[in-house]
C-alpha cells in the first residue's frame, strides 16, 4: 500500500528532526519555513500538514490561509504543532482552516494518534467525493460532474473547446430483445471502449441512460474527427455477451460542435453538438457528424 506524505514545516531542526523519527511510518517531507511549505505543496502530493505558528517571515496561520485560499491545497488537512498554548492561538489556528491544535512539547503518541485520524478521515473524504462524481454502473464521470468539469473547461479556455455528445444506436430494442442486464453490459462495454480511447485531459460523463458526452481541447481539427471516428468504428467492432450466451453488436452515432463565435457557453455548446447527433440519428445511424 501507498505510504502517505506528510509534510512538517518548523524553523527549528531539531524539531523537524524529532517529527521525523516519530513518522517513520509515513513518507516525510521537511520545510524550514513558510515559503518553502508552500511550494512543496504546490508541486508535491501530500496528504497532511504539520504546521508550526511562530516562524521567521511567513508565520503559519499565513501558510494555512494561503493553502485554503488555493483549490489545489484547499483539501489538505493542517494540524498545528506550536508552543504557544493560548486561546487566542488555538481560536485563530481555526479560524484559519486548521483542522486540530497540538502544543509543544507534545505527547508523542498523542501526536501519532491524532495524525492518523486526520489521514482516515482524507480517505473517507476521498472516496465519498469518488462516489459522488462518478455513475455507478460505468465508473464514469455522473452528469453532475461532468458539468462540473466541463464548465470548468469552458470558463479556463473555450478556443479549442470541442463537445461530442454519443448515443447508443437503437439501444430500446437491445433492451428488449437480449433483456435489461444484457443492456447494461453494452453501456459498460461502450464506456470502456470510449474511456480507452480519449484522451486523459478530455472530459467524458455518462448524461443519461445510453447518452455519453466528451468535452476536450485539440489544436487540430482533424485529430478530432480521427479520434471520434476511431471511437465509432472501435465500438462497432465490439461483441458483448447476453446472459443467455448470444452475441450482441451495436453501433453509437456522435454529434461534434466546436466552440466559435456564434457559442457563448458550454449548454449553448452541447446543444450544437446534440442537434448533431440529431441529424447522425436521421442519416441513418453508426455516423459521426460534424457541425461546419
Ligand atoms: P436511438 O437510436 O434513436 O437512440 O434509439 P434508442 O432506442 O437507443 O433510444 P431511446 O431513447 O428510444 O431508448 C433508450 C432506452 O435506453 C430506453 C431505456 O429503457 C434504456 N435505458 C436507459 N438507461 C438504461 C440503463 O441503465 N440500462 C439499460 N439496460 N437500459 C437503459
Ligand atoms: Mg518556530
Ligand atoms: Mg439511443
Amino acid at each position: 500500500m501507498k505510504r502517505e506524505t506528510i509534510l512538517v514545516v518548523d524553523d527549528t531542526v531539531v524539531n523537524l528532526d524529532i517529527l521525523v523519527n516519530l513518522l517513520r511510518d509515513y513518507d516525510v517531507v521537511e520545510a524550514v519555513n513558510g515559503e518553502e511549505a508552500l511550494e512543496i505543496v504546490g508541486q508535491e502530493q501530500v496528504d497532511l500538514v504539520l504546521l508550526d505558528i511562530m516562524m521567521p517571515g511567513m508565520d503559519g496561520y499565513t501558510v494555512c490561509r494561503k493553502m485554503k485560499e488555493n483549490d489545489q491545497t484547499r483539501g489538505i488537512p493542517i494540524i498545528f504543532i506550536t508552543a504557544r498554548s493560548d486561546e487566542n492561538a488555538i481560536e485563530k489556528a481555526y479560524d484559519c482552516g486548521g483542522v486540530d491544535y497540538v502544543t509543544k512539547p507534545f505527547k508523542p503518541r498523542e501526536l501519532l494518534a491524532r495524525v492518523k485520524i486526520q489521514l482516515e478521515h482524507q480517505k473517507l473524504i476521498a472516496q465519498l467525493e469518488f462516489l459522488a462524481a462518478r455513475d455507478s454502473m460505468t465508473g464514469i464521470y455522473n452528469r453532475r460532474k461532468f458539468f462540473e468539469l466541463a464548465k470548468q473547461k469552458f470558463s479556463e479556455n473555450p478556443e479549442n473547446l470541442y463537445a461530442a455528445m454519443l448515443d447508443i444506436d437503437e439501444f430500446k430494442k437491445i433492451n428488449d430483445r437480449y433483456g435489461h442486464p444484457s443492456g447494461d453490459r453494452v453501456i459498460k462495454a461502450v464506456t470502456g471502449a470510449i474511456s480507452g480511447i480519449i484522451d486523459e485531459d478530455s472530459v467524458f460523463g455518462r448524461l443519461g441512460g445510453e447518452e455519453f458526452a466528451i468535452i476536450c481541447h485539440y489544436d487540430n481539427q482533424e485529430f478530432v474527427v480521427n479520434k471520434l471516428e476511431s471511437i465509432r468504428k472501435e465500438v462497432e467492432q465490439l461483441e458483448v455477451m447476453s446472459e443467455k450466451g448470444e452475441l450482441i453488436k451495436f453501433t453509437i452515432s456522435e454529434g461534434v460542435a466546436k466552440v466559435d463565435g456564434t457559442i457563448r457557453n458550454l449548454d449553448e455548446l452541447l446543444q450544437c453538438a446534440d442537434e448533431m447527433l440529431y441529424k447522425a440519428k436521421g442519416a441513418g445511424r453508426n455516423k459521426t457528424i460534424f457541425r461546419i
